[in-house]
């Protein structure tokens, strides 16, 4: 992606709240023309709805690598190009590792890492047909591991791993790839965990500081997919100042 968003096809996924949300409606703004990807279709309809430029929605489960390649297929016969790919789907379920739901550390690695793993490896031909940008959103968790935050940490450490290597990759042939990592984002993304210390614990944390918004992250992605073809922002870390 080039110079200017107008008239670039961009796919979020994960488009039904929070930073995907704000993202997409962002991107609107700046002229993108988009598709938005999640399970909530109704939520995405509702975007569709009050974003300004042109948006296809489209069910999305990341979890499924089928329902990926399909996303990206669909994004790339609707609007013939793909020019950026944002893969923000992703789900936090914080807990202790001795005890728990490993049903839940299957969900975040498929849905945190391999998510984006077969999204990506779907997008790639289009992305370098164009010269696109792939932007991951990561976490601060991606940086630094903590107690409670294991798996997930592990997919986003995981998410950055894979980004640098597949930034060696293709950076030569003109594609960028970014990482984002936020800090705390007030979004829906901790009302999912299961166990009740740790969903404590987040609201605490929340009530603490002056959180990060959606639309803080979207503006972070933006100046990374709005920068001149030649420039290529490759990390960015954004925490709200109040985090420590
Ligand atoms: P939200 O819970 O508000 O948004 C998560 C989005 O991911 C939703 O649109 C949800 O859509 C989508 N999603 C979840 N599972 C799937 C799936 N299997 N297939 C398709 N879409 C899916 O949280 P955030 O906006 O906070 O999270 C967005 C990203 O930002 C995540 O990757 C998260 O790890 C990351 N992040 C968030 C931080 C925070 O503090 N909030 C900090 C750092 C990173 P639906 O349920 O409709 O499918």
């Amino acid at each position: 992606m080039s110079d200017s968003l107008h008239g670039k096809v961009v796919l979020v996924t994960g488009a039904s709240s929070g930073i995907g949300e704000a993202t997409a409606l962002a991107l609107s703004k700046a002229g993108a023309r988009l598709a938005v990807g999640a399970r909530r279709a109704d939520r995405l309809a509702g975007l569709a709805g009050r974003a300004p430029g042109e948006v296809l929605t489209l069910d999305l489960d990341v979890a499924d690598e089928a329902s990926c390649r399909a996303a990206v297929a669909a994004a790339v016969e609707h609007y013939g190009a793909l020019d950026g790919l944002v893969n923000n789907a992703g789900v936090m379920l914080s807990g202790p590792i001795a005890g728990a739901d490993t049903s839940e550390w299957t969900t975040m690695v498929r849905t945190n890492l391999l998510g984006t793993m077969f999204t990506t490896h779907a997008a790639l031909p289009h992305l370098l047909r164009s010269k696109g940008t792939v932007v991951q959103i990561s976490s601060t968790s991606g940086r630094v591991a903590s107690a409670g935050g294991g798996v997930y940490s592990a997919t986003k450490f995981g998410v950055n791993a894979f980004s640098e290597a597949l930034r060696q990759e293709v950076t030569a042939q003109g594609v960028r790839v970014v990482v984002v990592e936020p800090g705390f984002v007030a979004t829906e993304l901790t009302s999912h965990i299961s166990d009740p210390a740790m969903r404590a614990m987040a609201r605490r944390m929340a009530d603490s500081m002056r959180t990060l918004r959606p639309e803080d992250v979207a503006g972070a992605v933006l100046y990374a997919l709005a920068q001149p073809g030649h420039v290529a922002v490759n990390e960015i870390l954004v925490r709200p100042t109040d985090q420590t």
